[in-house]
């Protein structure tokens, strides 16, 4: 189980992110990045679970392959979007049954095309409510992640709110909490130090993502909000047509991050693969030369 990584200290807990990919031939050449990635010996590997629906049952199939074939520890990510309680309740008790002990239980974003997030009729409001309805249904029996939001949560700009709402996730049942993405360790660090002022005691493992396209980026950090820092943002506008020059900037700088990050007290690595190999592998293999994972 995830949370038990944790309490053994040691080497730090290393995670890769997936997405459920939309086709047959996504998933084959996504079943070649996880295994090219396996020899690195991640902690864990975790799929999200689709905002709008369609790929929601590929998250259960491509963590039990996981598991199964690739050999890894899996978590599954789950949201409140558009399903009732007792809907959600069997997902959770398929995957128990299935063996998958780890489980990242999130509210999800909007579906598309809708502004705000509304509570599901007969379903649930917000993360930490699933928490306390999946820890009601399964006690302890699973290890449970959940998101944190080291600029604050793109809906909640007032970062004592944010942290506060953060207690009450954790203080419901989290193991674990994984942040979102962020290019200056700034805020990392001070967010963690804002959590334990209020009493959160749970690991917090920075996500990182290796840029690889700028435009793309861009759209990201719109979505959620996070902020890059100029200087980063000027050298990437600077060679953003040279899709090499803009990999190569983007692994260097969430090697620093990373380095930074784990000599600073962070117990690991979360990252955001967007279903490729290469910057993950580069950046874990500097990890590893310098001792660090
Ligand atoms: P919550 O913790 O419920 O918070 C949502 C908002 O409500 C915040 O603004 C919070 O401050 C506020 N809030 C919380 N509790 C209360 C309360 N009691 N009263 C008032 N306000 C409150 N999305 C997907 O669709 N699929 C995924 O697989 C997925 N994986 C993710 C993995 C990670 C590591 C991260 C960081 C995000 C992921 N997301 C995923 C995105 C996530 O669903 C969105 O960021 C979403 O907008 C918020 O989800 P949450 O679980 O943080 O919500």
């Amino acid at each position: 189980m995830v949370r038990e990584l944790f309490a053994t200290g040691g080497r730090g807990v290393f995670s890769f992110e997936f997405f459920p990919p939309k086709t047959e031939a996504g998933t084959a050449a996504l079943e070649r990045t996880i295994r090219e990635l396996s020899d690195l010996e991640p902690s864990f590997v975790s799929v999200t679970y689709g905002a709008g629906g369609s790929t929601r049952h590929k998250t259960l199939e491509l963590v039990q392959w996981i598991q199964r074939e690739a050999g890894l520890t899996a978590m599954a990510h789950l949201t409140c979007v558009g399903a009732k309680r007792e809907e959600i309740g069997t997902v959770v008790d398929r995957l128990a049954e299935a063996g998958i002990q780890n489980v990242m239980v999130l509210r999800g974003d909007p579906p598309a095309g809708e502004a705000r997030f509304v509570q599901p009729e007969g379903g649930f409001g917000f993360a930490s409510d699933l928490v306390t309805f999946i820890r009601g249904r399964h006690g302890d029996r699973l290890c449970l992640g959940g998101a944190g939001y080291p600029e604050g949560h793109i809906e909640c700009r007032d970062l004592d709110r944010d942290i506060r709402n953060l207690k009450t996730k954790v203080d419901a049942g989290l193991d674990v909490v994984v942040t979102q993405l962020f290019f200056d360790n700034r805020f990392y660090f001070d967010f963690v130090a804002r959590a334990r002022a209020v009493g959160i005691r749970v690991p917090i493992v920075p996500g990182i993502m290796p840029i690889r396209n700028l435009a793309s980026v861009e759209r990201m950090t719109k979505l959620c909000g996070a902020s890059m820092p100029p200087a980063l943002h000027a050298e990437l506008n600077r060679c953003r047509d040279d899709e090499g020059a803009v990999a190569a900037l983007g692994v260097a700088h969430a090697t620093a991050q990373c380095v930074e990050l784990l000599r600073g007290g962070a117990p690991g690595i979360h990252f955001y693969t967007l279903n490729q190999s290469p910057a993950t592998r580069v950046i874990l293999t500097a990890l590893k030369a310098a001792r660090l994972a």
